[in-house]
């Protein structure tokens, strides 16, 4: 797999860093109080198929987050941008 990262251009996959799914909404009670929502958030992930967001990170260039579109199924990118 392949990132066209848009500062560095087309790079291999071992120079980037999965970080996390960019789709998820973080929950708007930001108390101090643990609740359902936020266990959901931190702990629960569903395992979608199809095109998702990701956040990646350039790590071995030029340290940009990139947002990156990637069908989950194929590995194929749909399209790769800056946050
Ligand atoms: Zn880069």
């Amino acid at each position: 797999m392949r990132i066209t990262c848009p500062h560095c251009g087309n790079r291999g996959l071992e120079e980037f860093t999965y970080t996390q799914d960019a789709e998820r909404t973080r929950p708007t009670d930001g108390g101090a109080t643990p609740t359902p929502e936020w266990a959901d958030y931190i702990y629960l992930r569903d395992n979608l198929k199809g095109p998702r967001k990701e956040y990646w990170y350039h790590s071995a260039g030029c340290h940009a987050w990139l947002i990156v579109e990637r069908d989950v199924s194929t590995h194929e990118i749909l399209s790769v941008r800056l946050p």
